[in-house]
């Protein structure tokens, strides 16, 4: 199981998706989350998008494995993504926030985890500005998070810097290949 976190910005997905590519055995595991879907993206494929009381619901039934608040709405890996696929040996991909992440080094200590840094808050700035998803207000809370989240990059075995994409692809995909290899 691979555990990719890093600052909301820092371009994850983008990452993501293209060690997907590269690597097709991997799987990606879907999240839940409270929050409202942006313009395209869909129920069940990019998250799955629950009211808070089916989130409570679902903390309460011990269904997540992790799950934290990020900007004021709720996040969390469902138990049910992860069993099926690392009980048949298929890797999948979690793609979190650092509390999260965290709860899954307690919970799971054999995943590996991976940080994704930007290559200077500049740029994180600018990316989330530039991303014109997420209201200005949105953006100020999110940088403010992020700061913080860049100081706990220290607690990561594995740091990849996002400056120029295809290098991160390839130091994504090293750090990947050679886990799986190990095992
Ligand atoms: P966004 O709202 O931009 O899709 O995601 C906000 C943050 O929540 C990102 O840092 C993303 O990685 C994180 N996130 C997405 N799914 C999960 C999850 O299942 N658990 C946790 N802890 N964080 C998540």
């Amino acid at each position: 199981m691979f555990v990719i976190t890093g600052p909301s910005g820092v371009g994850k997905g983008t990452l993501i998706r293209r060690l997907l590519e590269r690597i097709p055995e991997l799987e990606l595991s879907v999240s839940v989350t409270t929050r409202r879907p942006r313009a395209g993206e869909t129920d069940g494929v990019d998250y799955h998008f629950l009211s808070d009381p089916e989130f409570d619901h679902r903390v309460e039934a011990g269904d997540f494995v992790e799950h934290a608040s990020y900007s004021g709405r709720r996040y969390g890996t469902l138990r049910s993504e992860l069993e099926q696929r690392t009980r048949s040996g298929v890797p999948v991909v979690l793609e979190i926030e650092i509390q999260g992440a965290r709860q899954v080094a307690e919970a799971m200590p054999e995943a590996v985890r991976i940080f994704i840094a930007p290559p200077s808050e500049a740029a994180l700035r600018s990316r989330l500005e530039g991303r014109a998803t997420d209201a200005p207000d949105q953006v100020e809370a999110r940088l403010a998070t992020a700061r913080r989240e860049l100081e706990a990059q220290a607690e990561f075995p594995h740091v990849v810097v996002n400056d120029d994409l295809d290098d991160a692809v390839d130091a994504l995909s090293e750090i990947v290949r050679t886990a799986t290899l190990e095992r």
